[in-house]
């Protein structure tokens, strides 16, 4: 139990690596078998998806390791507004406030690179995708990697969040991507309950459509309630959902995995 512990504090990465790629595969499996997806079709498609590993992981790796040094250091100076709150080291206060306060973090995140023109064009990368599955999840250009690892680092100067809390959080967050971006829906009964506070592929689609204002709706990243607490929340019937980029609508290029890692450099937003 001992090994295996430290195994999971000592491996953060290695740990989300292997949910991630056990989960993805799955549910990658599952769409195509439960709604016969032709494998050819849906292989080609993935293979355009999973190339971005290839630029994304090593930055993500690298900065990882900073991410750590820092959380360490502020834990051992007792940094950080987690710090300052009564009965910091209650489980309440170190885990369940430190997610949600780190989940509001992620959600200004996503709304800063809506915003932002210059980091809009590295984030547009991940809207480019025209046929949205479980792939889209790892659909990341690395400069947005990059961008992200920085603003974590900024997350955890502010909070003062733990190493096992950024453990914690990264594990949950990655099963809520990967899940948000599946094909398979929530019926709409069931939606209503669960998306009150967690994000459902059906709330994370509509973010997916490619023409404004929806869009720039539904940035949460686990919860939902920062999308209905700060009016951002959308909702759009399935069928009229299209998926892509409205100033990026050349399928050619979508598909292209060098074109689109070429589109920060190369393209404004309209
Ligand atoms: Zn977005
Ligand atoms: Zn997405």
């Amino acid at each position: 139990m001992e090994f295996y512990k430290s195994f999971f504090l000592t491996h953060p990465s290695s740990v989300q690596i292997l949910i991630f790629g056990a989960l993805i595969t799955s549910l990658w499996l599952a769409e195509g078998l439960i709604l016969a997806i032709p494998v050819g079709k849906k292989w080609r498609h993935t293979f355009t998806n999973m190339l971005f590993i290839v630029t994304a992981l090593p930055v993500q790796l690298f900065m990882t390791m900073f991410v750590l040094l820092e959380a360490a250091w502020i834990s051992q100076n007792h940094l950080g507004l987690l710090q300052q709150l009564p009965r910091h080291q209650s489980i309440l206060i170190k885990y369940v406030v430190g997610f949600i306060m780190l989940d509001f973090c992620k959600y200004l995140y996503h709304v800063i690179m809506h915003k932002v023109g210059v980091l809009w064009k590295f984030h547009l990368v991940h809207h480019t995708d025209q046929k949205l599955d479980v792939s889209t999840t790892v659909r990341e250009h690395p400069g947005e990697t990059f961008v992200r690892m920085c603003f974590l680092m900024l997350w955890i100067a502010i909070t003062g969040a733990s190493f096992e809390l950024l453990l914690l959080r990264q594990t949950i967050q990655t099963v809520s991507n990967i899940t948000s971006h599946t094909q398979f829906r929530l019926s709409d009964g069931v939606d209503k309950w669960v998306g009150l506070i967690f994000i459902t592929p059906n709330i994370h689609h509509v973010h997916h459509h490619y023409q404004l204002p929806y869009t720039d709706c539904n940035y949460g990243d686990v919860l939902s309630i920062w999308d209905r607490l700060f009016g951002t929340y959308g909702k759009l019937k399935p069928d009229d959902t299209v998926f892509g980029i409205d100033t990026h609508p050349d399928t050619n290029v979508c598909k292209s995995f060098i074109k689109v890692l070429q589109i920060p450099f190369v393209s404004k937003r309209v």
